[in-house]
């Protein structure tokens, strides 16, 4: 395997394939590269747009290898991916980012321990084992507090928050048999993102920070550029610059933060992969966020990711479908909003199904926009 650039013609290989790969996928045909993606399912999100999908268990090693020999370079668009999975890959071609990277970002205490050990500031958080060190670390936090699982936690699945010492031993009871961890509460006064890239030689782009709002713990909607104060929006880029140079990104990387009262940035969670509240980037940018990350693997120069035009996204969820199909026809009757589906099947409560973008003169002008437009999805259709 030489460093070579990946030119367009190539078979770039997706582990997962979700809505990420799927924005990926039509990122890269437009370039004109081929596309196989790797999951348990199919007629999946990315399946629907890949020229080949392949339905095999992460834990199927020589459908493993069977995948990575058939392409030129390997990324994600899921980070709990089996170790084991990712190391077989890597003996046949290129993975990209490192397994090193989905390592240690594919687990809370990893990752957090990660980042204090190199300076970065996070929310206080300690490991948690038993009942007895929840008690000890909650009367040295304070209350609310949240519990998360450490691996496999996303939008809010697997955590709870402490409120009171009443209830423990319940609240413990579904956890006791995993690896936890306890945050102490930030009181925030807002959630922000940077998503940054970082290619093969080092160049490092991002796209600026990005002002998330979040309802039951998913991201609601997101907003660019964020109101911030211009200094809070070079610090976020500035940690986020020294996130990927120290993990050794090659791809794309979102550094999620919590905005505290006090002005201070404290990073809640790391994606080495594109990121929700970079959707916007794929109509309002010059580069999008899945364009870059196939530069970035691809050894390719990295594109420019100036905003076009201040932009919103709201995230479409299966809520929406409750009754009935949603009115598509009103939302499109918005002509500075687009319309993104991911093509799944079945539309379940907090299932991510699609997202609207809407561009317009100023960042609260489309967040506006994107609302009423999600709002009409639910007019009656005539
Ligand atoms: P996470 O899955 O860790 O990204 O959490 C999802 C959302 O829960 C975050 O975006 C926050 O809105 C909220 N949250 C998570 N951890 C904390 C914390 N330590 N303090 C306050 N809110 C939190």
């Amino acid at each position: 395997m030489t460093n070579a650039t990946i030119n367009p013609g190539a078979t770039i290989g997706v582990l997962g394939s979700g809505q990420l790969g799927r924005m990926f996928a039509i990122a890269a045909r437009r370039m004109g590269y081929r596309v196989h993606t790797f999951s348990p399912s199919s007629d999946t999100p990315t399946g629907q747009v890949a020229d080949v999908e392949i339905e095999a268990s992460y834990d199927d090693l020589e459908a493993v290898r069977d995948f990575a020999q058939a392409v030129s370079v390997v990324t994600f668009e899921f980070e709990n991916v089996p170790s084991a999975t990712v190391e077989t890959a890597a003996q046949f071609t290129f993975v990209r980012p490192a397994g090193s990277v989905l390592h240690t970002t594919q687990n809370r205490l990893r990752e957090k321990t990660f980042l204090s050990d190199h300076g970065f500031p996070v929310t206080p958080f300690k490991a948690i084992h038993s009942l007895a060190e929840l008690r000890s670390t909650l009367a040295e936090f304070g209350y609310p507090a949240i519990l998360k699982t450490a691996g496999f936690g996303y939008d809010g699945k697997g955590q709870s928050r402490v409120k009171s010492p009443d209830d423990l031993e319940e609240i413990w009871r579904p956890y006791a048999e995993q690896e936890m961890i306890l945050e102490a509460f930030v009181d925030f006064e807002c959630e922000l993102s940077v998503v940054a890239a970082r290619g093969l030689d080092g160049a490092f782009t991002h796209w600026g920070a990005i002002e998330n709002t979040h309802r039951n713990h998913i991201l609601d909607v997101s907003i660019a550029p964020a109101a911030l104060p211009p200094e809070i929006s070079r610090e976020a880029v500035e940690i986020t610059r020294a996130v990927l140079d120290q993990l050794d990104v090659v791809g794309v990387l979102c550094v999620e933060f919590f905005l505290t009262r006090g002005g201070k940035l404290l990073i809640n969670e790391l994606a080495p992969r594109p990121h929700n509240s970079g959707h916007l980037t794929f109509d309002a940018c010059v580069t999008s966020q899945f364009e870059q990350q196939l530069r970035a693997v691809c050894g390719m120069p990295l594109g420019s990711t100036e905003l076009l035009r201040p932009a919103a996204m709201a995230n479409l969820l299966g809520d929406l479908w409750e009754k009935g199909e949603p009115n598509w026809a009103a939302a499109c009757a918005f002509p500075d909003v687009k319309l993104h589906l991911y093509g799944k099947m079945a539309a379940k409560p907090g299932r991510k199904m699609g997202h609207l973008t809407a561009m317009a003169e100023t960042a609260n002008e489309a967040a506006h926009l994107v609302r009423a437009a999600r709002e009409a999805l639910c007019a009656p259709v005539d």
